[in-house]
């Protein structure tokens, strides 16, 4: 050992003191930060499952893949983490002996082998990812860009760590090779014996590069230790647990039911609730469970979400990520003030704190004080100093969301983004009663008329008018011969749209002898649109008295099937009424419709003539597709109806909503692009000449679309004449086909 290798490795080791201890350190106040959150205590089993799902997610990165040369770059950088970490203990070593090599392991060929390849995959996919990085930065295509928002600067400082650790090691390497004193075959270590031809054989550099790589190292540990919300550093390690205690043990993202309204950890009975002691949803920040804290201090800033948003495409304030990002940095600044035991006393509305206490924590930490105050929910507001003291998140940016999912659907990190902002609009509603004003009139209408638009329930039969069959009411319970209970739907029995769609499923039902009935003046509205809109207490009336009306209806039968056109329905119906004593086997129209095609209970006259085939292209309804996974169907009786189906860009898992999810059909949309509007454009730019769908909602969205492009056809449609164009569901156009209308 020299004199010059020996400092080297003493200031490598007070790096690596310092660094990890800082890190631990910085480990156990993340732990100690997101134990700040509600009690969730129904997280953690089962073991294995979730066990599984995590490995498969983060070492299969099986949700980044989706995202092609982007995902498998990341999977390199992210094994090179792991992997590469015995790379950091031989640099240890040879900043004291150049010749150091880990004892066995580090003579071993297969070894040599395996850090090359990994070190090489490393560089290239961090490479890539600076690539893509600066490709898609908002200079070049602005709010478009999902790394709008996001932190550059933190960004930046992990890819060049990265590359620097990366290059590091070969610099090691191959001067270890330029001394003779790399211990593999060429096939072993191809890139650094020929980066050893060419490097002088300086012994010294050996040590010195090896320093430099502790340095790197030991650098970023520094900087991630003293900032905890660096989520693009802090990921690496959260983001496993956050996979582990994602919302379903069966692995699937947080999408279909909602989250019920949890209080102390368990699900708030609303009939026994007491508000001065219960949760309704997140008013604070500490009001969200300690999954909902994890959740924000992961977010990579990536803005897959902010890519996939309908509201943020159509330029609307609301950004998931940004949102996200929002309640981060929030409970990162109001936590220090929480556990000095701040906060507000739910009984009593007022501070924990004593006077004295509060005046002391508020000379010492200002700021964060400042913070504290802030609330959760508000517009901006400027102090004299130019401080934002107004409210964490816009109420804009709160009522803009769909509920369509996009965002958990490609959240590689299983964040929730839709059970966070519902929790918060429970609040909003049932404790602040803020909400926008046009949800007044749905709320009045759901409670008084069971419907959304307030139509008298005697009218809910309009739509079997002039079938040329009985459609079948249930007075007591359902028949024997009655397969199915067809859960018409608000907009199926009033909207004149929706009316068309219920009439052709009940006229294939029929045609193909399929044995149904209706509950006619029973039925009354889910509960869908106000639950989406934060009115839980409004949702469990509504939910209670049809759980109670179907069973009354299904008698004593097992056999509960229920089919239905509208998707809210589907998913309300069948993913959260089980919780109220509601199980049923649920079934959508396009699911029935293509087994009866299949089965050939219902044959499709095609036409003769290919040139005759109808364009048509599908919009994937969010609560079909994305929120119950439900693609296929739909798409395989389009293509059993002799029709050319033409997909529009953005479809399936990552189709574009349609604009009328999470009550918004009920509200205005006053800032940026009608989001109907864009779809209808996307729809109008694959040629179809019908834009087809399976959910009432999303029918009378693209109509409305439709119609404003039909009036202005310039600004849509590339030009062509869409003046015949029409929006249908699945099941007219089946019908037609059945009939050899077309
Ligand atoms: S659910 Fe849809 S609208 Fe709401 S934040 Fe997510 S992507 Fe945006
Ligand atoms: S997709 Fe997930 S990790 Fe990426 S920015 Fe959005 S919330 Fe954060």
């Amino acid at each position: 050992m020299t004199w010059w290798s020996l400092l080297c490795g003493v200031i490598a080791v007070a790096f690596l003191i310092v660094g990890f201890g800082m890190l631990i350190r910085a480990g156990v106040q993340i732990y100690r930060h997101v134990r700040l959150g509600r009690p969730d205590p129904h997280r953690a089993g089962p073991v294995g499952a979730r066990l599984k799902t995590m490995l498969k997610e983060s070492l299969g990165h099986t949700r980044m893949l989706k995202w092609g040369i982007v995902g498998a770059a990341h999977w390199f950088v992210m094994i090179g983490f792991g992997a590469l970490f015995l790379t950091l203990v031989e640099a240890t070593g040879e900043t004291f002996s150049p010749s150091f090599e880990i004892p066995w392991l580090g003579n071993q060929a297969w070894y040599g082998l395996f850090v090359e390849f990994i070190a090489l995959t490393t560089v290239l996919g961090i490479l890539t990812l600076i690539v893509i990085r600066q490709r898609q930065h908002p200079r070049n295509v602005g709010l478009k860009s999902r790394f709008a928002g996001s932190n550059f600067v933190q960004a930046y400082f992990v890819e060049l760590v990265i590359l620097g650790i990366g290059l590091c090691i070969f610099g090691i390497r191959g001067f270890k090779a330029a001394n003779g004193l790399l211990p593999y075959p060429t096939w072993a270590a191809p890139i650094s014996t020929w980066l050893g031809s060419w490097l002088p054989a300086w012994l010294w550099a050996i040590s010195v590069i090896a320093l430099i790589k502790v340095i790197i190292s030991m650098v970023w540990a520094i900087v991630v230790a003293r900032n905890l919300s660096m989520g693009v550093a802090w990921h690496r390690f959260l983001a496993f647990f956050n996979i582990y205690f994602k919302r379903e043990d069966s692995g699937r993202t947080a999408l279909g039911a909602l989250k019920p309204m949890l209080s102390n950890g368990e699900v708030l009975d609303l009939d026994e609730a007491d508000p001065e002691k219960d949760t309704f949803g997140a008013g604070r920040v500490e009001d969200f469970s300690w999954k909902g804290w994890l959740d924000f201090s992961t977010c990579t800033e990536c803005g897959r979400c902010q890519s996939q948003c309908p509201a943020w495409n159509t330029a609307k304030p609301l950004s998931p990520k940004l949102l996200v990002l929002a309640l981060r940095d929030h409970s990162f600044a109001k936590a220090p003030y929480l556990r000095a035991g701040g906060g507000v006393d739910p009984a009593t509305g007022e501070e924990k704190m004593s006077e004295a206490d509060l005046a002391a924590y508020a000379h010492a930490d200002p700021l964060g004080m400042l913070e504290a105050q802030r609330p959760l929910i508000g517009g901006p507001e400027i102090d004299d100093q130019g401080r934002n003291v107004g409210g964490i998140i816009d109420p804009e940016v709160l009522w803009d969301c769909t509920t369509c999912g996009a965002c958990v659907e490609q959240c590689p990190v299983d964040i929730e983004h839709v059970d966070h902002i519902v929790d918060m609009r429970r609040y909003q509603v049932m404790i602040e009663s803020e909400f926008p004003s046009e949800l007044g009139g749905l709320f009045r209408n759901l409670e008084n008329k069971g419907n959304p638009w307030g139509q008298n329930n005697k009218d809910r039969m309009e739509w079997a008018k002039d079938l040329p069959f009985e459609v079948p009411v249930i007075t007591d319970t359902i028949e024997r011969d009655h397969e199915y209970l067809f859960w018409v739907g608000c907009a199926g029995a009033f909207d004149d749209r929706g009316k068309k769609t219920t009439r052709a499923v009940a006229e294939l039902m029929h045609m193909a002898a399929v044995g149904f009935a209706v509950l006619g003046t029973n039925e009354t509205c889910t509960g869908d649109p106000a639950r989406r809109a934060g009115n839980e207490f409004l949702f469990q009336m509504l939910a209670q008295a049809t759980v109670e009306t179907i069973n009354d209806a299904f008698g004593e039968r097992t056999s509960r099937k229920i089919v239905v056109t509208c998707p809210h329905c589907f998913n309300t119906l069948s993913n959260e009424y089980g919780d109220l004593g509601g199980n049923y086997e649920v079934i959508h129209h396009t699911q029935l419709l293509n087994r009866l095609v299949r089965d050939r209970r219902l044959i499709v006259r095609k036409p003769v003539d290919r040139a005759a085939r109808q364009d048509v292209t599908y919009h994937d309804p969010c609560y079909l597709g994305r929120h119950n996974k439900v693609y296929t169907p739909p798409r395989e009786l389009i293509e059993a109806s002799g029709v050319t189906l033409t997909e529009m860009p953005r479809n399936s898992a990552r189709a574009l909503c349609c604009g009328a999810g999470g009550a918004r059909m009920w509200m205005e949309e006053k800032i940026g692009k009608r989001i109907n509007l864009e779809r209808t454009d996307e729809a109008l730019d694959t040629g179809a000449d019908k834009i087809l769908t399976g959910c009432p909602f999303c029918k009378v969205m693209l109509t409305d679309g439709l119609t404003a492009r039909q009036g202005a056809p310039a600004e849509g449609a590339g030009g062509r004449d869409i003046a015949d164009v029409e929006v249908l569901d699945v099941a007219q156009m089946l019908l037609a086909g059945v009939k050899g209308e077309r």
